[in-house]
């Protein structure tokens, strides 16, 4: 039963194929299995979700009509769980038990979905390869000395290995998308404001959005469609009609116009075998009706310096919160202590060294010496690439470039040299500073058999485009059927 979609799973129970409380056992036997050496998860709720499934057994018929009943899922660790000790992946928050649950992750529930576990990710959110948690490292299952990208590497790690068939990831500048597109599966980053925030924990609040991880863009589409909609206890989300975002997955992308920004394609780091696929993936969509369009985006170019300006600017401010006092980890104290000393302390052994880093360069650029040099500019060049999106969607429905510049690099590789781990952003960023959706869907692999992803971002609120254009596009190539290898302290038959 392992490998199976959020579609099939679903079925599986509303036709009584399989009980809730055996595809969450189908689920827990393979993370025994597999977490081990892939180190997804920081936490199995295993009892609380058996008895869930029991309870959803027992009531089947009030159950029946939820879209997920019986569907074992796994949840970030980012975003708060009532009664589930939620990290972040971070030794500050290590013993935090959040007393309400993420909006995101109530709408599961509430569909009948089963909690299985918390995944790994990088501190706060702030990496690209899941090496940046306190905790454990995560392997690419489709080759465990290599990253499974970040910062929501738990979450994809536990889809591609068929751990579980849907995993909720946090995308602030391609969290969602990278992961997905290194470790083979199709990752969703909504519209800023079309999924609530509510009981994420804030990184950078202005580019943070909750979206799932699938195998299949139907499945993206089911579970968007779940946790989508306005929230009174996130401000920032968006009151716009929910539509049911499977229905229009017609498996033709016929009168589609998909930009493709030639320049950045082509551009200085890009990986020859992801050029190859990505002008393969266009052909196919054009195949199945698309016209293709060379577009000019001429601010993406300094996407990631404005990103990595406007998101430390924004997680110096919300990490301000973790004094000690409030929550979580605080320093035992040492002799007379000052408040002041406990806050340092606190801190300097809470906070992880990237963490600390972009603590110090967002205070930096936000101090009143460099505010208009940094922050500013940063602010003003963020409107220019979202001015160059809107220029772009007068002429295209859809933009589609590489996730990723590179396939999953290996552990280690880049972890002491910041600016090269984050050039791996170069393509993910922009949609965050435009606040546009954006999808991975997995286009093929490289020669050493790595997965690489194609990204098509959408027009505002416009993700049944997106979903539309990415399932033509793998009904076409079909490489969702590739699984990586089993990995496993067990064999299976
Ligand atoms: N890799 C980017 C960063 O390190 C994006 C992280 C994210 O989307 N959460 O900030």
């Amino acid at each position: 039963m392992a490998h199976t979609t959020l579609s099939a799973a679903r079925t599986a129970w509303q036709v009584g194929a399989h009980s809730a409380v055996e595809l969450c056992e189908a689920s827990l036997a393979a993370i025994a299995d597999q977490d081990p050496v892939l180190g997804a998860f920081t936490e199995v709720t295993a009892d609380r979700a058996l008895s869930r499934a029991a309870a959803i057994d027992r009531d089947r018929e009030a159950w029946a009509h939820q879209p997920l009943a019986g569907v074992p899922v796994a949840i970030k660790d980012n975003l708060c769980t009532a009664e589930v000790r939620t990290t972040a992946s971070s030794r500050i928050l290590e013993t935090f038990v959040p007393p309400y649950t993420a909006t995101a992750v109530a709408k599961l529930e509430a569909a009948g979905a089963i909690i299985i576990g918390k995944t790994n990710c990088d501190e706060f959110a702030m990496g690209s390869s899941t090496e940046n948690s306190a905790f454990r490292v995560t392997r690419n299952p489709w080759a465990t000395d290599r990253i499974p990208g970040g910062s929501s590497g738990g979450s994809a790690v536990a889809v591609a290995s068929g751990m579980a068939p849907l995993a909720l990831g946090s995308d602030t500048g391609g969290s969602i998308r990278q992961p997905a597109a290194l470790c083979g599966i199709v990752g969703l980053k909504p519209t800023y404001g079309r999924v609530s925030r509510y009981g994420l924990i804030a990184f950078a609040s202005s580019l943070d959005q909750v979206g799932p991880l699938t195998w299949t863009v139907a499945d993206a589409a089911l579970a968007l469609s779940v946790i989508a909609g306005g929230d009174a206890a996130d401000a920032t989300s968006a009151p716009h009609p929910v539509p049911d975002y499977t229905v229009g997955l017609t498996g033709n992308a016929r009168g589609l116009r998909i930009g493709v920004p030639r320049d950045l394609l082509n551009g200085e780091g890009v990986d020859a075998d992801v050029a190859t696929h990505v002008q393969q993936a266009l052909e196919t969509l054009k195949a199945r009706g698309a016209s293709i369009v060379d577009i000019a985006l001429p601010t993406a170019a300094a996407a990631i310096p404005t990103y990595y300006l406007v998101a430390t600017a924004e997680a110096s401010s919300n990490l301000a919160r973790y004094d000690g006092v409030r929550y979580g980890f605080r320093a035992p104290a040492e002799g007379r202590d000052t408040l002041r000393a406990m806050y340092c302390r606190t801190r300097e052994r809470g906070f992880g060294a990237e963490v600390k880093r972009r603590i110090m360069l967002g205070t930096y650029v936000l101090s009143a010496g460099y505010y208009d040099a940094y922050y500013l500019k940063a602010q003003q060049v963020r409107t220019l690439i979202r001015r160059d999106y809107e220029r772009a969607f007068e002429q295209v429905d859809l933009v589609a470039m590489p996730t990723s510049p590179t396939p999953a690099f290996r552990i280690g590789e880049r972890i002491a040299d910041p600016v090269q781990m984050y050039l791996a952003d170069i393509f993910t960023v922009s949609a965050n500073l435009s606040g546009l959706p954006a999808i991975s869907v997995p286009c093929g692999f490289s020669t050493e058999g790595l997965p690489i992803g194609l990204q098509l971002t959408g027009r505002h609120f416009d993700e049944a485009t997106l979903l539309r254009a990415a399932d033509a596009y793998e009904r076409d190539a079909n490489w969702s059927v590739h699984r990586p290898p089993h990995v496993g302290a067990r064999t299976h038959a």
